[in-house]
């Protein structure tokens, strides 16, 4: 763990604190002591006054310490009262002059050396800051921490749950241990990488261990450390990185959380704002400038990919995708095995429980829970962390997170497992449509609540009525499933009737494919307005054909939704045996729903 010394208000109280001290200090040993006229006669008389300095009003010097070692003095004060006072003085032999001794070496101590005392403090603190709060003079220069390959220790073993992204990014460590091997035999090595996925999945644990386990240098940098104060800086910031990469190629640079950085110029502010603007000018003028095979491989995280400039996606910039979902429930029981290394752990945890017991949870989540539950043992003094601990660590937690609204309630949890389940029957049970390759309902993963994954086989150009018939039944089977089961329907289907509503009005206005209305194209160009703020749709037919338009929207519609619940009442026990498996793993695979489908 690196150390972070912050400049804080509680140092500057520190050394005024000490300041004060120290002066008083030294004041009271050069203070004078005042004392009456009357007895400093008395003590005149006595002979207990060493020397004076004597002035039209003040008579200031050094007496004997009543009871004190022999010789040892105190300065007093008092104000002149007697102008014959040469003549005692003379006659008790004191010795005396007509001025104030000077005062220089008290206010020396007293004041310029605590002020130095503070500078060095000051100073010392400064220094340890370091390059954290680089100073005036390091204005510009690169920020970009930099783990070599033996202080980071991180790799795959240490990231689970997350598989398929773990595959895909061992080409990557392939390519950094030798970028030459690669490039002789002509491939193509991806320049830049983005993770997505939700907060706490494991995104920068995975660029870190990309490093680890390639053993290069990794810049790391945070998106918003290169949004400067002052306009100009992010830009040279990142001029600065990339040469500093080249230098040390092969390597990798991270951008952790590129959202700050990339976001979409010109959206949000008006005006834009004008130091981030050229900042990623300045990154993407950099992305296009450098040639893979030198060995320098560009990473990025975020968790919000849609607000993202497109013109870092663009191929030749960040152009390869890699998801970093939320894991699933054999997922979630790795992170924990992974974690619990690090904790004294009771042989009989029941890791399968655990796992049922978190939906929803990040990695990052695991971890939090598992530290929770070490720290409830120590508090209970227990030898080891046992299911009790970790039953109420869960407690904890998911109250945490459901006061942020991330964990869903059961309810609706099989609502979602069925809808989903709906979505995959429906479309497998159809000719044309896409093959289903995963159903999720992980919650707040990379959809709200769940989504069925259709891969298209091929590039399309066209499609025929049926194919669009039955992509409009599969878009339906959602709400489908909904009815049958539950006798009610949810707002969960409002983006599946967006999209069916969608492909039902193109097929009539623009593709010509209603009985009722022929082959007439009834769309006429989409108008753009001002500055893209809208798209104003026209039409130059009359009411009448509006009207039967409507209607005949509606029609399809539910002729599509009746086909639906049709396939899934005469397959319902399909439907209740995948929602259940759904409901039990959180992700089916599409070969596992065809083998359920063939009724194996
Ligand atoms: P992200 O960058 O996606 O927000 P991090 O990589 O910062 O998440 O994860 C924070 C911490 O959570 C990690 O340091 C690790 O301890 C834990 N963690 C997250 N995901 C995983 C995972 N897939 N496997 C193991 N630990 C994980
Ligand atoms: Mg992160
Ligand atoms: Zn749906």
């Amino acid at each position: 763990m690196e150390k972070r010394h912050r400049f804080s208000i509680w140092y500057v109280l520190l050394g005024v604190w000490a300041v004060l001290i120290i002066q008083g200090y030294i004041a009271s040993m050069f203070a004078a002591q005042m004392i009456p006229y009357s007895q400093f006669l008395n003590l005149l008389k006595a002979g207990k006054i060493g020397e004076v300095a004597v002035t039209a009003n003040q008579i200031q010097g050094k007496m004997m310490v009543d009871g004190g070692a022999p010789g040892e003095t105190k300065v007093f004060k008092t104000i002149r009262v007697d102008p014959e006072l040469s003549t005692l003085l003379e006659q008790y032999k004191v010795v005396f002059k007509g001025e104030i001794e000077s005062t220089f070496l008290r206010d020396l101590f007293s004041w310029i050396f605590p002020i130095m005392l503070f500078v060095g403090i000051w100073y010392f603190f400064m220094k340890k800051m370091g390059s954290q709060q680089a100073g005036f003079m390091t204005i510009g220069k690169n920020k970009a921490k930099i783990y070599v390959e033996n202080e980071l220790n991180v790799t795959f073993k240490d990231v689970a749950g997350v598989d398929e992204a773990k595959q895909e990014l061992i080409e990557v460590v392939e390519f950094l241990k030798n970028p030459g091997k690669f490039t002789q035999l002509g491939g193509r090595i991806p320049k830049g990488i983005l993770l997505v996925g939700p907060p706490g999945t494991g995104k920068t644990l995975l660029a870190k261990a990309v490093a680890g386990e390639s053993g290069v240098p990794f810049f790391s940098l945070s998106g918003s450390e290169f949004v400067e104060m002052f306009v100009g800086l992010g830009a040279a910031r990142v001029r600065d990185l990339f040469v500093q990469a080249k230098e040390k190629a092969p390597c990798i640079i991270f951008i952790d959380e590129l959202d700050a950085l990339g976001k979409a110029r010109g959206i949000g502010t008006f005006g834009g704002h004008d130091e981030r603007e050229q900042t990623l000018n300045q990154l993407l003028a950099e992305m296009d400038g450098f040639d893979p095979k030198v060995g320098v491989i560009l990473m990025a995280a975020t968790n919000r990919p849609e607000i993202l400039d497109p013109a870092l996606l663009r191929p030749g910039r960040f152009d390869r995708h890699i998801l970093v979902d939320r894991p699933d429930k054999t997922g979630r029981m790795e992170i924990l095995k992974v974690h619990l290394k690090n904790i004294k752990a009771a042989a009989d945890l029941d890791l399968e429980k655990l796992a049922n017991m978190t939906p929803g949870m990040a990695g990052a989540d695991l971890a939090n829970l598992i530290n929770e539950a070490a720290l409830l043992a120590v508090r209970r003094e227990k030898k080891e962390v046992g299911m009790p601990e970790f039953e109420e660590a869960i407690e904890r937690v998911v109250a945490g997170l459901e006061k942020k609204n991330r964990l869903i309630n059961p309810d609706e949890r099989k609502t979602v497992a069925y809808h989903e389940m709906g979505h995959a029957i429906v479309a497998l049970s159809l000719p044309g449509t896409d093959p289903v390759q995963k159903i999720s309902i992980i919650p707040r993963g990379i959809a709200a609540l769940g989504y069925t994954m259709q891969v298209p086989t091929g590039d399309r150009f066209l499609m025929r009525k049926t194919e669009l018939l039955n992509k409009v039944a599969s878009l339906l089977g959602g709400r489908a499933a909904e009815e049958i089961i539950f006798g009610d329907i949810s707002t969960g289907a409002h983006n599946d009737l967006a999209r069916a509503t969608d492909i039902t009005k193109s097929m009539i206005k623009e593709y010509g494919m209603s009985d009722r209305l022929g082959q007439v194209y009834f769309a006429r160009e989409k108008r753009q307005q001002f500055l893209d703020i809208g798209v104003q749709e026209t039409g130059d037919y009359s009411n009448a054909t509006a009207e039967t338009i409507d209607e005949e929207i509606k029609t399809i519609i539910s002729m599509e939704y009746a086909k639906a619940l049709e396939i899934l009442k005469t397959k319902k026990d399909i439907l209740q045996k995948g929602a259940e498996l759904l409901l039990e793993k959180e992700k089916i695979e599409g070969t596992e729903l065809k083998a359920l489908m063939d009724g194996q």
